[in-house]
């Protein structure tokens, strides 16, 4: 089998765009994959475009030798930008080997270790009381895991405000749910060390199941200082490429939970690796989905196969999303993603419905601070 073209389509859906690769093979089987670093996705088409020539007229079949001249083929590490057109690239290459052979994608990753993958949804409100309806409303939905954010105000975040704010609306969904529904808080780097221990020493009576994203991650050993002081599971990574970025927070125990973004990480070839490697020092993973069909079916893919999960980040799985441009998504039920018997990724793709969605050029939301200087959104 040979590769015969690679394509790229960036859309605009909802209120943000997208990006899928598409990977023909002279057999006529095909892959698609996705690219996980939000408004720079016609950066990410340039750099699939130069991989492009490295592509065609391979055995697609090669995962790790096209995964090692992609990253290292042009002698410069390309950073992160370049690992997520590999990981879109790395994907869509699971998915033609596992139609190839006739297999879901999990099994070639080690089979199937569990059934259904249990996923968390996100609540939130302008009132604790909302809150805490939501994440009522949620569970009698069937969702066992949930996830609110650190909050702003009318896109200003003060953080003494955030931090008093934050805790209350999650007491609040404690008292909700009760003890046997997890909750999870997602501060989104949108705090610094002294916030950041104030929030965590503040919510460990309300027994959160992790703390997501407390610093920013340019300085991994930071999570040292907020590890010191805050007494709750931390659950990092989703900014992170390759397995060298995770070896710090792996090898140094500075997380409790792995979130391995696999649009982003380097694939499932990548994602496979640091997974493993985190099963070492009992870290589980958590991976990182607010992508589309294709990162969920990916994740649900890694989550089947991988001992040392813990939970699935929902995104968009579950309502209604793209369902022209992914026509087959994978399997849903109450708060589960459910292991698919189709071969491949167990994900179809309609190339011509990509043209109803144009590319938007923009950029994400951003918060201010009172004085009118930027802020971690
Ligand atoms: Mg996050």
């Amino acid at each position: 089998m040979k590769i015969t073209e690679v394509k790229t389509f960036p859309v605009f859906y909802g209120s943000r765009n997208y990006l899928f690769v598409k990977i023909e093979t002279d057999e006529g089987i095909y892959g698609v994959g996705e690219f996980g670093i939000t408004w720079k996705e016609q950066a990410g088409v340039g750099a699939i475009r130069h991989m492009a020539s490295d592509l065609v007229g391979q055995d697609p079949l090669n995962i790790e030798y096209i995964w090692q001249i992609l990253f290292r083929g042009d002698f410069f590490p390309g950073g992160r930008i370049h690992m997520a057109a590999i990981s879109a690239i790395d994907i869509a290459l699971w998915d033609i080997k596992g139609k190839a052979l006739g297999q879901p994608v999990y099994m070639l990753l080690g089979g199937r270790l569990r059934d259904r993958v249990v996923c968390y949804t996100g609540i939130g409100g302008g009132t604790p009381d909302e809150t805490a309806r939501t994440a009522k409303d949620r569970v009698s939905e069937g969702w066992r895991y949930l996830r609110m954010s650190v909050l702003d105000r009318d896109g200003i975040l003060e953080p003494s405000t955030a931090v008093r704010d934050s805790v209350a609306h999650f007491a609040a969904a404690r008292e909700a749910v009760g003890p046997e529904v997890e909750i999870c808080i997602d501060v989104h780097t949108r705090l610094d060390p002294p916030d950041t221990i104030r929030l965590g020493r503040k919510l460990e009576p309300y027994d959160p199941f992790f703390i997501e994203d407390p610093l920013r991650c340019e300085n991994p050993q930071t999570y040292r200082l907020v590890r010191s002081h805050v007494n709750c599971p931390l659950a990092v990574g989703e900014h992170y490429a390759t397995k060298w970025e995770f070896r710090q927070l792996i090898e140094e125990e500075l997380a409790d939970y792995a979130r391995i973004d696999l649009c982003i990480v380097g694939g499932l070839t990548e994602a496979r690796k640091v997974a493993n490697w985190a099963e070492t020092h009992y870290i589980k993973i958590v991976p990182h989905n607010p992508l589309g069909p294709v990162s969920a079916a990916a994740c649900l893919h890694l989550d089947v196969a991988t001992d040392n999960f813990a939970v699935q980040e929902g995104g968009l799985v579950g309502r209604t999303v793209m369902e022209d441009l992914f026509p087959v998504q994978v399997p849903y039920d109450a708060g589960y993603l459910i292991a698919p018997d189709r071969p491949g990724l167990g994900v179809e793709f309609d190339e011509a419905a990509a043209a109803k969605y144009p590319f938007r050029w923009g950029h994400g939301p951003r918060l201010q601070r009172q004085d009118g200087s930027f802020t971690n959104w």
